[in-house]
């Protein structure tokens, strides 16, 4: 169809034009190695947070479970797609998290965008920190409820807008991430569950960057002592190093989520093999605390180098503020042997392009430094 090449082309063009063009770039991960155009580089922008998509127990028990089940799980779980592993996997979450139950989706994007239009529909309110992640504002927008933003981490502005919206609604959604992905701070989920018991609000929480990381790896809710935050979701793609997102709850909430949530229902099992996985890589995380907290530490030791704020996960962004100069910062870091992205609009505000980096238990701390000092001297210049 000669109008829809020549859509596509046009939006292209458009988005070339605003240097906001972009494309999956061939990368061959070997661990904390990336090769990019024919280099090795030290890579900073990898969610691999403990480097257990490397890690030998994992990667033998996903090989151990694709021989027992196969490769695929075949259907959705509510027909025949499931298997022993996920009750093994569901209960260790729950365990892990301590509510009284957990279920599995296929992502996190999958868990968000099935999670909330289950809780509220288009009688509700939703209020979501607008530095959340896509999927919560794509569940958000999905459930058809009226949806508030309130600033980042700002639990008064979150306080004013329950005061202003929560009377006339049947039920109310707070959502935040727990750890910020492009800002790695935390978001004040004691003030937000005070809020949520105050205005009858049920607290979701989206801990992708925060299991395995911080909270001594249980994550955020558990980071500056438990907080009460019925909903905690997040992923088992990032520190636990496989795939497939989850929702730990009641039990009521668990259930009513295997029977209602469209992408639970609707969307094919997790394959057995990265099921197995998931659960190999939270048996390290529960025997191996202290390499756990290597992550976190060496994102204080950069952001400490650098006199930036302390940081709280894993995540350390660097502002720099406009696309090209992001961009050319990752070049420049680049021909110095790292790999580090520049996260540019629309994944961030206009005018916030930034480096993120993202530090693992296996950097070396003497790479960490040669990096700060980069840094410091080319790209933070004034
Ligand atoms: C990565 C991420 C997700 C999506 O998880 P996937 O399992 O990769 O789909 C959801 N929320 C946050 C905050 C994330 O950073």
């Amino acid at each position: 169809m000669r109008s829809l090449d020549d859509f596509a082309g046009e939006k292209l063009r458009a988005l070339e034009r605003a240097k906001l063009r972009r494309s999956p770039a061939v990368t061959a991960r070997d661990g904390l190695w990336a090769e990019r155009d024919g280099r090795r580089l030290l890579s900073f922008s990898c969610n691999d947070y403990l480097n257990l998509s490397q890690h030998p127990e994992v990667i033998a028990a996903a090989i151990k479970a694709t021989a027992r089940f196969g490769v695929g799980a075949g259907a959705s779980r509510l027909v025949t797609g499931n298997h022993p592993l996920f009750a093994e996997l569901e209960s260790r979450l729950a365990r892990l998290k301590g509510t009284e139950a957990a279920c599995v989706f296929g992502s996190g994007y999958l868990a968000n965008t099935g999670i909330i239009p289950a809780l509220v529909g288009p009688d509700d309110l939703i209020l979501v920190d607008e530095l959340s992640h896509a999927c919560i504002h794509a569940g958000a927008k999905l459930s058809g409820a009226t949806v508030q933003r309130y600033r980042h981490g700002d639990a008064e502005h979150a306080e004013a807008l329950l005061t202003g919206h929560r009377g006339g609604k049947k039920r109310a959604l707070i959502a935040t991430d727990g750890v910020f992905s492009m800002d790695g701070d935390l978001a004040p989920l004691g003030a937000l569950s005070q809020l949520a018991q105050r205005f009858d609000a049920w607290l979701l929480s989206d801990d992708a960057h925060g299991l395995g990381v911080v909270g001594g790896g249980r994550g955020s809710t558990f980071a500056s002592g438990p907080v009460d935050v019925p909903l905690q979701m997040g992923t088992l793609s990032k520190a636990v190093g496989a795939y497939g997102g989850y929702l730990c709850a009641s039990r009521a909430v668990i259930e009513l989520m295997q029977t209602r949530a469209r992408t639970f229902i609707y969307s094919t099992g997790l394959p057995p093999p990265v099921v197995a996985a998931a659960i190999a890589a939270l048996d390290v995380i529960a025997r191996e605390p202290a390499y756990a907290a290597l992550p976190l530490r060496k994102a204080k030791e950069f952001a400490r180098a650098l006199n930036l704020p302390e940081a709280q996960s894993a995540i350390v962004p660097v502002i720099v503020g406009e696309t090209d100069a992001a961009l050319a910062a990752s070049d420049l870091l680049r021909d110095e042997g790292f790999l580090v992205v520049a996260i540019r609009p629309p994944t961030v505000p206009p005018g916030t392009a930034r480096l993120r980096f993202a530090f693992t238990a296996q950097h070396p701390d003497a790479e960490i430094a040669r990096l700060a000092d980069l840094v410091r001297s080319r790209v933070l210049r004034h």
